[in-house]
């Protein structure tokens, strides 16, 4: 005689299995294609059975789903696919790395990782309008040098426009992933560069190279600047150290 289990299924002792198999389910019929963006899922009652678990754990596993925005649950009609919202991705990212010694260095591996690729792919895929737009960062980076803030900011979303013009969902969407981490480590260097002059010249000379290379559309060459733009970047970042060491009363 156990009266306290008798409403409870065998699965909601062991809750962990039931929801694994709910996620399963989910993911499955999604990367079959079975499932798309706005389709209704079955019935919870239907959906409990066909998966073996009680209806109060689907019910709590729905709602993981729904706030990492992969179910839309609305209320009197069901739930329904969501569409995936990539700042729960972001959100991971950086809560994750954020707790990594060296995020910064370790950051700039993956960004030269996927901005190579990317600029490449722009060069064979970007359209007018995306010239445009990277242009029109450029510009924007030119007019805000003085303000690390602004300047750091400019300066990422040149980047991001690149990325945007390879056109490859998978890029841009590691890249948004990883976008918090990238501005706030764009708005530091920034911070260490933005007083000295030489450094100022050459950040932006090294951003226009970078531009004509996808504007001419050489893939190798576009590959070749934006790497050396990096390099110049943690030289930049070394050589304004050293400036603020040696002018800045450190001595002894
Ligand atoms: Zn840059």
């Amino acid at each position: 005689m156990e009266p306290m289990n008798e409403t409870a299924t065998k699965d909601e002792q062991d809750p962990q299995t039931g929801s694994e198999r709910v996620f399963a389910f989910f993911r499955g019929k999604v990367l079959s294609g079975e499932l798309r963006t706005g389709d209704r899922l079955p019935a919870e009652r239907d959906l409990a059975a066909q998966l073996n678990v009680g209806r109060p754990l689907l019910r709590e596993t729905m709602r993981s789903l729904a706030m990492l925005g992969l179910v839309d649950i609305r209320h009197g009609s069901g739930a329904f696919v969501g569409k995936a919202d990539i700042s729960v991705l972001t959100n991971f990212f950086t809560f994750s790395l954020a707790q990594e010694q060296n995020v910064s260095e370790d950051i700039m591996q993956a960004r030269m990782a996927i901005e190579c690729q990317a600029i490449r792919l722009a060069c064979e895929r970007a359209t007018d309008s995306d010239l445009d737009r990277i242009g029109g960062c450029l510009t924007a980076l030119i007019n805000t040098l003085s303000d690390p803030e602004k300047g750091g900011m400019a300066d990422f979303r040149f980047h991001a426009a690149i990325v945007q013009a390879s056109h490859s969902q998978a890029l841009i969407t590691l890249y948004k992933a990883i976008s918090e981490l990238l501005m706030q480590n764009h708005v530091e260097r920034r911070q260490v560069t933005h007083k000295t002059p030489k450094v100022i010249d050459d950040l932006v000379e090294s951003h226009r190279q970078v531009f004509l290379s996808i504007v001419e559309g050489d893939g190798d060459a576009a590959d070749h600047r934006l790497r050396e733009h990096f390099a110049i970047g943690d030289e930049l970042r070394r050589k304004s150290i050293i400036a603020a060491f040696s002018s800045g009363g450190m001595a002894e």
